[in-house]
């Protein structure tokens, strides 16, 4: 995830600066440290830090968005509770591939599961395995667990990836995949916008391809993923919700069928 999109987007929407360049450059994703944390009410459920005020995120430059413990902003938080709160992930050890690894999640989860999990991203130095979604180096069926957040929006051909992301999972394995995503409406892509100036003002992003709705479960299951949509408001109560800032967003839980 990139922390300073905003200040790049005059370069980006001339055609000067690509995704692939950004996204490869680590220090784009290094996660700001502030001078001095005062404690408060909000509590990171993640590192466990304590503050008054959170940092701010994104182009609209959201308030208490980013944790500034450990640079986790609220769709990380949800998935970091769900994952602890909701499933196994840390109580067994699991064959976990991480997509575009939130260096929160990734600095918890590698030491439970040592080389069982694999972290994968197209551009990003870091990572364990440089690969594109649509084309997963691994066997069929290889690992029990996907975790793929915000992700599959970056991708054109999006149908093939969720295919890929169903043949690497085992029969009887689990994805929990997180998107830009309005209940409200269909899936909103206009393939004919090409630049990142015109993604930009239709999707609120420069690289994004879409903005998924209420029909994604159905394109999941072309790709032979059963999904639920989970909501925020559903797994957290509002005292959660406001001491651990995580905002109204929402979890697709995949099943691939079979034992
Ligand atoms: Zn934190």
């Amino acid at each position: 995830m990139l922390y300073a999109l905003g200040r790049h987007l005059g370069r980006i929407a001339s055609g000067e600066l690509d995704e692939r360049t950004l996204y490869a450059q680590s220090r784009h994703h290094r996660v700001p440290r502030p001078r001095r944390v005062a404690p408060g009410v909000l509590v990171c459920p993640i590192c466990g830090l304590s503050a008054r005020r959170f940092l701010r995120f994104g182009l609209a430059g959201r308030r208490n968005a980013v944790c500034p413990g450990c640079g986790s902003v609220e769709r990380h938080r949800l998935l970091w509770l769900y994952l602890t709160r909701s499933t196994d992930l840390m109580r067994r050890r699991y064959r976990i591939l991480h997509t575009a690894a939130e260096p929160a999640l990734q600095e918890r989860l590698k030491p439970r599961h040592g080389r069982r999990y694999v972290t994968l991203d197209r551009d990003d130095p870091d990572a364990d395995i440089r690969a594109d979604l649509t084309r997963l180096p691994f066997p069929d069926g290889h690992f029990d667990v996907i975790l793929s957040s915000h992700v599959l929006e970056h991708v054109r051909d999006d149908q093939l990836a969720m295919a890929e992301l169903a043949r690497v999972l085992r029969p009887g394995g689990w994805a929990v995949l997180m998107v830009p995503f309005d209940p409200t409406s269909d899936t909103r892509e206009d393939r004919t916008l090409d630049t990142p100036a015109a993604r930009l003002a239709a999707y609120g992003h420069p690289f994004h391809y879409r903005i998924y709705g209420r029909d994604l479960p159905d394109r999941l299951a072309l790709a032979g993923l059963a999904a639920r949509i989970l909501a925020a408001d559903r797994l957290l109560t509002p005292h959660l919700k406001r001491r651990h800032r995580v905002n109204a967003n929402f979890l697709l839980l995949c099943r691939k069928a079979g034992q």
